[in-house]
């Protein structure tokens, strides 16, 4: 099959969740074509269940798709799929407060393909799991190690996308700082070593003062959904935010730094160690900025609050 975004994908249908059957010479096992996705679902206190921007999520989907050669489901097959699937589970959506349901939609090429070559088949499926939240007791800050000897994505390649091979890239950093007492890895460019790009599975952001700053988007680093809620909440909120190259001997200067990602929605740096110097933020606690944007984008999330952005879906 040529390289090409375009293709039909059939009606699904509802399954139990179990294993399912693969060649052995399936392009996603042999050649890594797969990408996945990651929202949530929660319950509000009427007991009606709402999502969190899942068209973005299509679309990330969509691009990521065309960067590794697959087709890939419209967006309203996306956004039909993912309700139909958390119709279906709506019982193991947790009560408020308690948790969400995440809803994880996967594409890989299903077909089997011998030479290096895009797959001649696709499959797009979701599963979902309740999970509880992050932080149990309130918001809990995160220790980060910089990383200097392996790099998450290179410039050129799939670091942009949410392709499953870049994720095998950053197990053996995270082991070691995990071994070594750290939360996380924070990665650095692979070219000049020196700017900031992001964290395994979560993007980063530097307060100093009134102002907010993030590595800009450029091919290596995903563009979190989340990353782009909370741009949105603190320019909102009267921050000067800014998308921009920071280098790593910005962050010693910050007042604040933290993190974010569907899992953990907001979390804050408590302190960062690069080239084995820690630097500390707020007595490694959580500072106020993190904790009002935090709780302003969770509230609304989770319907606590109205949803001025306009960024929830009910599920009807
Ligand atoms: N960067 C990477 C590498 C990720 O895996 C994730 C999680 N999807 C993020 C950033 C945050 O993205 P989002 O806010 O869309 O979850």
């Amino acid at each position: 099959m040529k390289c090409s975004n375009v293709g039909e994908f059939s009606e699904g249908e509802l399954l139990p969740f179990g294993n399912i059957e693969l060649s052995p010479s399936a392009g996603v096992l042999n050649y890594g074509q797969g990408l996945y996705e990651g929202l949530k679902a929660y319950r509000k206190e009427d007991g009606s269940i709402l999502l969190f921007r899942p068209k973005e999520n299509a679309l990330r989907m969509r691009l990521g798709a065309e960067r590794i050669c697959m087709p890939s489901p419209t967006v309203e097959q996306f956004l039909k799929a993912v309700k139909h699937t958390v119709f279906a589970n709506k019982r193991w959506v947790p009560p408020p407060g308690k948790g969400s349901l995440y809803i994880r939609p996967l594409l890989m090429g299903s077909g089997s393909v011998l030479g290096l070559a895009p797959a001649p088949e696709y499959t797009f499926l979701i599963y979902v799991s309740p999970v509880g939240n992050y932080f149990k007791e309130g918001l809990k800050s995160i220790n980060l190690v910089v990383e200097n000897e392996y790099h998450r994505a290179a410039p050129g390649g799939t670091g942009g996308v949410k392709c499953i091979g870049n994720y095998a890239s950053v197990l053996k950093a995270q082991s070691k700082a995990r071994a070594n007492g750290y939360t996380d890895v924070l990665y650095l460019d692979s070219i000049h070593k020196r700017y900031l790009e992001e964290v395994s599975s979560c993007n980063v952001f530097v307060v100093k003062d009134r102002t907010i700053s993030t590595p800009e988007i450029i091919g290596t680093i995903l563009p979190g959904i989340t990353r782009k809620s909370i741009i949105d909440v603190a320019r909102k909120q009267g921050f000067q935010v800014k998308e921009c190259r920071i280098s790593v001997e910005e962050v010693f200067d910050a007042d604040e730094v933290f993190c974010t990602g569907t899992a953990v929605v907001l979390s804050p740096v408590g302190s960062i160690t690069y080239l084995g110097k820690r630097t500390s933020y707020n007595n490694n606690g959580i500072g106020v900025v993190s904790q009002q944007l935090y709780s302003f984008l969770t509230n609304l999330q989770k319907g606590v609050t109205e949803d001025t952005m306009g960024w929830t879906v009910p599920l009807n």
